[in-house]
This record gives C-alpha cells, sequence and structure tokens, in this order.
C-alpha cells in the first residue's frame, strides 16, 4: 500500500513533470486527433515535444526547489512549444514557480496559490474567460475542487475528477477563442485538445500525490 505526500519537495515537483511527460507522450495521438478535429493537428505533438524537453532539461540540470524546477520547465516550453499553448503553459508554470519561491515544501494551501497564479497567467495571456472551450474550462474546476480538499491527497483526487468532467464539459461548447474559434458553430460537438491535456497535467498530479493510486 503506498503512503499518500502531504506535501511536494523538489523531487516531488519534478516527479510530477516526469508523470506528465510519460501520460501526454502516451496520449500525443488522442491530443492530435482532437486538434485535428477543430484546430492544426499539432497539440499532441506540441505538447511532446516541449514536455520531453523539459524532462531532458531537468535531467540535465540542478533544480533543486520548486521554484527552480517550476522555472526551468516554464522557460522550455516557452522555447519549445510553438502555438497557442506554448506561452499559455508556459506563462502557467512560470506564475507557479514565482509563487512557491522560497517554499521547499508544498503544502495544499501553497499549491491551490500556485494554481491560482498559474491559472491568472493563463488569463491574462489569452485573454479567455470560463466557458470558451479552452484549457481554462478544465483549469477553473480543478482549482475549485483543489481549494475544497481537506488534505492535499483529497485536494488533488478532487481535482483530477473535476478537471476530467471540465474536459468532457467543453464536447458542446462553442468556441470563441483560439484557433478553434474560426470554426464557429463547427467547433460544437468536439472535446478541447488544451482541455485534454491540462487534464492529464492534472492526472499526473494526482498520481504522484498518492503513489499512483489516482
Ligand atoms: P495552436 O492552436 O496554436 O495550434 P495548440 O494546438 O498547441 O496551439 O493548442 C490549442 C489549445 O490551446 C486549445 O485547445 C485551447 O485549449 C488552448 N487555447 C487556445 N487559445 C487560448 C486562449 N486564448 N486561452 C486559453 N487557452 C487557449
Ligand atoms: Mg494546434
Amino acid at each position: 500500500m503506498s503512503v499518500s505526500l502531504t506535501d511536494l519537495d523538489a523531487a516531488a515537483v519534478q516527479a510530477w513533470v516526469r508523470r506528465a511527460d510519460a501520460l501526454v507522450t502516451e496520449h500525443a495521438d488522442e491530443l492530435t486527433a482532437l486538434d485535428a478535429a477543430i484546430g492544426d493537428a499539432d497539440h499532441g505533438s506540441n505538447m511532446r515535444r516541449g514536455l520531453n524537453a523539459a524532462v531532458n532539461a531537468l535531467d540535465g540540470g540542478t533544480s533543486e526547489t520548486p521554484e527552480a524546477v517550476l522555472k526551468q520547465v516554464a522557460m522550455t516550453l516557452i522555447s519549445k512549444v510553438g502555438g497557442a499553448s506554448g506561452p499559455l503553459y508556459g506563462t502557467f508554470f512560470l506564475r507557479m514557480s514565482t509563487s512557491v519561491k522560497g517554499l521547499e515544501h508544498l503544502d495544499l494551501d501553497a499549491l491551490v496559490q500556485a494554481m491560482e497564479a498559474g491559472v491568472a497567467g493563463i488569463v491574462q495571456r489569452g485573454k479567455a474567460q470560463a466557458g470558451e472551450k479552452t484549457m481554462l474550462d478544465a483549469w477553473y474546476p480543478a482549482l475549485e475542487a483543489l481549494r475544497g480538499g481537506t488534505d492535499l491527497a483529497d485536494g488533488v483526487l478532487a481535482a483530477r475528477a473535476a478537471a476530467d468532467a471540465g474536459r468532457d464539459a467543453t464536447e458542446p461548447m462553442l468556441a470563441t477563442k483560439g484557433r478553434a474559434s474560426y470554426l464557429g458553430e463547427r467547433s460544437v460537438g468536439h472535446v478541447d485538445p488544451g482541455a485534454s491535456s491540462t487534464a492529464l497535467l492534472v492526472q499526473a498530479l494526482a498520481e504522484v500525490v498518492t503513489g499512483g493510486a489516482a
């Protein structure tokens, strides 16, 4: 039986990124297929390239605090991932990094604050709101669920379920931001690729905290 983490140190944040890389690599073709339906069929390859590069950077680097790990990931995503999602996810990780500055261990409260800062960065950069069929439609419910957690494991498990539900809820939405908005009504009836990759990031977090029980 595995014991859940009560906080995240630098090694656990690295483990999150590595698990996210593995999950995105495993699901890259699905993410690309979703983007083929309402975008330009590159979301899976974008995310796989970015997270593979982030893991390589962590392997070769000396990121010894949560802040440093998150910043390394942010810089790699910004430089390696083109398209809308690179700067958006890059900003997410950069704002998280700033939020956890000086902390060796992230408890639930610190993680909530960091995720709030990250999501605010996505909003500032992409100017989207809830319901516009973007990654925010997975981040917002995940964040709300995390806030309601009684401890870290409870919070991330609830966030994972909420992110999955948020992803699924994008299917009937009309896209009004990003490339999918060019399709107008034809964007309806497809799950948003960015909401899907967000759900994988949250899944990875839940798995790392709970030792794979998620
Ligand atoms: P591109 O659209 O440039 O090809 P990707 O395919 O990698 O980039 O990413 C597409 C995803 O980015 C979308 O599915 C959506 O979730 C997200 N996205 C696009 N524009 C925005 C925005 N303004 N705010 C939040 N997320 C966005
Ligand atoms: Mg695309």
